[in-house]
């Protein structure tokens, strides 16, 4: 799935280089590009019983040593506090989905010092896992909740259009942000409606059964 993700991430690389230079320097893409090819080659090289956990931790060590800047570190942390979260887990389901949202989201708001509303990736990560959360009673299936979770996502990331940058670079650059929705909560709902595409893909569907 990270890897189908990475493929995802890569090919839009020149749409979110055009988001981050309507707010800052253009380089988003090229970031989000290079972490996601570092993941993509460490994944190939891993043991095929890696576990989940083990994935995750790899992708984050990856993203940390292939990019630099802000966000490297944001995301790097995220995917490594994403495998700690899950250890030891076989299988997710929508249970560990809500629990991977929840530790993401943690660790963002940490590592970046952001709140939600800073006009950030967490505003999506934000939306995604309260959407999770609100399918808790009803969505057990996993396409579910990461479809619900992938629109919140999207959703919030539009959002940020109508957000002061209270952060960042960006931050000085007043409301001129403004109309332009934020590049990194932009890829994390790539992220999520890639993962919601792998698991609902015939082909994956396929190798599951
Ligand atoms: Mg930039």
């Amino acid at each position: 799935m990270l890897v189908f993700v990475a493929e995802e991430i890569v090919r839009r690389e020149t749409e979110l280089n055009a988001l981050d230079a309507a707010v800052g320097d253009g380089d988003h893409g090229i970031t989000m590009r290079i972490g996601f090819e570092a993941i993509r080659d460490r994944l190939g090289q891993l043991d095929p019983a890696t576990p989940i956990d083990g994935i995750l931790r790899e992708s984050g060590t990856a993203f940390l040593g292939a990019t630099g800047g802000a966000i490297g570190v944001v995301m790097g942390k995220m995917l490594l506090a994403g495998g700690k979260a899950l250890q030891g887990v076989q299988e997710i389901r929508a249970p560990e989905f809500r629990l991977l949202l929840t530790s993401m989201e943690t660790s963002v708001a940490a590592t970046g010092k952001v709140n939600p509303g800073d006009r950030t990736i967490l505003d999506a990560i934000h939306g995604a896992a309260a959407a999770a959360a609100a399918g808790d009673s009803g969505a057990k299936n996993l396409d579910v909740v990461v479809h619900l979770s992938a629109s919140a996502a999207q959703e919030a990331a539009r959002s940020t259009a109508d957000m002061l940058c209270r952060v960042g670079r960006a931050s000085r650059l007043g409301n001129r942000v403004l109309g332009h929705p934020d590049p990194g909560a932009t890829s994390f709902a790539i992220m999520l409606r890639a993962m919601h595409d792998w698991i609902t893909s015939p082909i994956t569907a396929d190798t599951q059964s």
